[in-house]
């Protein structure tokens, strides 16, 4: 095997949909973003599998995501667009039947002069401050909300549930929209956890579905192998890697494995202790993270398998997010497309 393998289970990530789905009550539906290919994971193939599991309503940032979810799904989906309707989306939106969520006044009369048989949404700010109409604005396209598919606000600190943010949000959305006769959603993956009163109509969880956090008892989805290049002999003393930053305590054997930050495991990650995996053993990784490279002390191995794994159960995003001082998100958006990607489940 000469490239790393990242192997995605489409099970687990309709078994996350579904609990998050059980966190909110029966009525109200359970939307799944995916945006960014689906957070690094391939969004026409997820999105076919979470279609399958139940999924009726898709979140893309572009409407070209949205494109590819069309194909995938075919029609009987509601794919809302996230970034609204900028001034090339208005041929997708119609061909592809996709909702842009409109998130200034301009696009509210522009969208409804030159494409009023369309269906639309609206996208409130409520203190996040980075998309949205702002209440002053709401009111001045009123009119435009009872007629709209959806109306959303998105929360900016909803993975801490403690944070006062989350319920003066939650009173700003209930004071622009309560009494407007339209579906509403409040909640990404932190917002369906935080409770039935930030629920609304329809929550919308991105990286939970992809085993991320703040989804803690979400199922891993992403699993990374990585082959070994060459193992060495290291004496005691001698260094390894850029910077000569790891020095042999004692006789070791290293193994050289076939990605580094290329392939989006980002440098920064070599900081803390992080391991790579021979089965249940783990061994640490050592010194720096070269572009293509990674170096691991097996000294404690019998034998050294043909490759390593850095995610797995035992080891997940969240634990490679915290050793690089990063997030979830951007340690799965950032898997590159060297890997094989190998597909499980969704059957
Ligand atoms: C990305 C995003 C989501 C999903 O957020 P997660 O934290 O990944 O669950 C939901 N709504 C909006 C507006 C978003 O930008």
């Amino acid at each position: 095997m000469a490239t790393a393998t990242l192997t995605i289970d489409l099970d687990a990530i309709a078994q996350n949909w579904r609990a998050l789905d059980g966190k909110s009550a029966p009525n109200i539906e359970t939307a799944a973003v995916i945006k960014a290919d689906a957070y690094g994971l391939g969004a026409d193939v997820v999105a076919k599998s979470l279609h399958r599991a139940g999924v009726k309503s898709f979140f893309v940032a572009l409407a070209e995501e949205g494109i590819i979810i069309r194909k995938s799904v075919g029609n009987d989906a509601k794919i809302y667009v996230l970034s609204g309707m900028m001034l090339t989306d208005a041929q997708p939106i119609r061909d592809y039947n996709l909702i842009p969520m409109l998130n200034a006044p301009e696009q509210v009369t522009r969208f409804r002069n030159e494409t009023s048989d369309l269906a639309y949404g609206l996208q409130l700010d409520t203190g996040m401050n980075r998309l949205g109409l702002e209440p002053d604005e709401f009111m001045g396209v009123k009119d435009a909300a009872n007629d709209a598919d959806l109306i959303i606000s998105h929360l900016a600190c909803a993975d801490e549930p403690t944070h006062p943010q989350n319920s003066a949000q939650l009173a700003a959305f209930h004071a622009m929209t309560d009494g407007v006769n339209t579906r509403r959603s409040l909640a990404a993956t932190g917002g369906t956890l935080l409770g039935a009163d930030y629920h609304f109509d329809l929550c919308r969880p991105g990286v939970g579905l992809y085993g991320g956090f703040p989804f803690a008892d979400a199922k891993p989805v992403a699993h990374l192998a990585i082959p070994v290049i060459q193992t060495r002999k290291v004496a005691k003393g001698e260094t390894v890697g850029y910077s000569a930053t790891w020095t042999a305590k004692r006789d070791s054997v290293v193994a050289t494995l076939a990605a580094g930050y290329a392939d989006g495991l980002i440098r920064a990650m070599g900081h803390n202790p992080v391991s790579l995996f021979a089965g249940d053993t783990p061994c640490p990784l050592i010194g720096r993270v070269s572009m293509d490279l990674l170096t691991v002390d097996v000294t404690d191995l019998d034998t050294v398998p043909n490759e390593l794994h850095l995610l797995n159960s035992t080891q997940t995003i969240e634990d490679l997010a915290n050793a690089a001082g990063t997030i979830g998100y951007e340690i799965l958006t950032s898997l590159g497309g060297r890997y094989a990607r190998r597909y499980i489940g969704g059957a």
